[in-house]
């Protein structure tokens, strides 16, 4: 059975472990020492790194990694002069394993110009670095509103029990500002109080459902790239 632990990282950042049969992962470490705390922790060492796009708060830990563990590097293709040291390059369509676990990659440009994601179809889980967050998305650093819209389409196709695993912890805030744009959606409503009681405990926020995101995730339920657009901007300016 594959476990996923979330390991805290730098501010509000996440790297996500996945431990399967035979194979130990790390998903975007945006720093080395908490990851290596949690392997040692589990007297287990690294053999894999995915990274999801080249901001340095995802990939800052990899060298260290490498060193320490010689764990090979899984990257985006086309952020590969942006990622130093990868082993393997993939891009949209391109599945690989980890150990017993099928991985299906999907590019997902917005954030990044090269950003992907990695679904585990088999475990139920999506890595979704920062294209979607819960009740929110990545900035649009590198890409444009339609570009971004297509991006989370892709993911919208995943079955609605895929566990979202993002990049970060800033659901509480976009969770403020989704009930500025719906305010009577009460799966909304909810899914805030929950929240606002998760961080009061010192709780994580994630994983969570793309069901559940589907029901409160305005930019999921914006309809078109353009109101996409609209509520993107909104997002910035608040
Ligand atoms: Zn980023």
């Amino acid at each position: 059975m594959t476990k996923i632990t979330l390991i805290p990282v730098l501010n509000d950042n996440y790297a996500y472990l996945i431990e399967t049969d035979t194979v130990t992962a790390i998903v975007d470490p945006g720093e080395a020492q908490p990851v290596i705390d949690a392997l040692e922790a589990k007297g287990k060492t690294l053999d894999l790194i995915l990274n999801t796009h080249h901001h340095g708060d995802h990939i800052a830990g990899n060298e260290a990694l490498v060193k320490k563990y010689g764990a090979r590097l899984i990257g985006p293709a086309a952020e590969v002069k942006r990622i130093d040291g990868m082993d393997k390059t993939v891009a949209e369509g391109d599945h690989f394993d980890i150990g017993n676990e099928p991985v299906d990659v999907f590019e997902t440009p917005g954030h990044t110009s090269g950003h992907i994601v990695f679904h585990l179809p088999q475990a139920k889980a999506l890595f979704s670095g920062d294209t979607l967050f819960s009740m929110g998305c990545g900035r649009l650093f590198e890409g444009t509103p339609d570009q971004m819209w297509q991006s989370l389409q892709k993911i919208m196709t995943l079955p609605d029990d895929t566990q979202i695993y993002c990049g970060h912890e800033y659901t509480k805030a976009n969770g403020t500002f989704c009930l500025n744009i719906e305010p009577d959606n009460g799966d909304l409503k909810q899914r805030v109080d929950d929240v606002i009681a998760l961080r009061e405990a010192g709780q994580p926020t994630l994983p969570v459902t793309l069901g559940k995101e589907k029901k409160t995730n305005v930019f999921l339920r914006a309809g078109s790239a353009q109101r996409f657009a609209e509520i993107r901007a909104a997002k910035d300016a608040a």
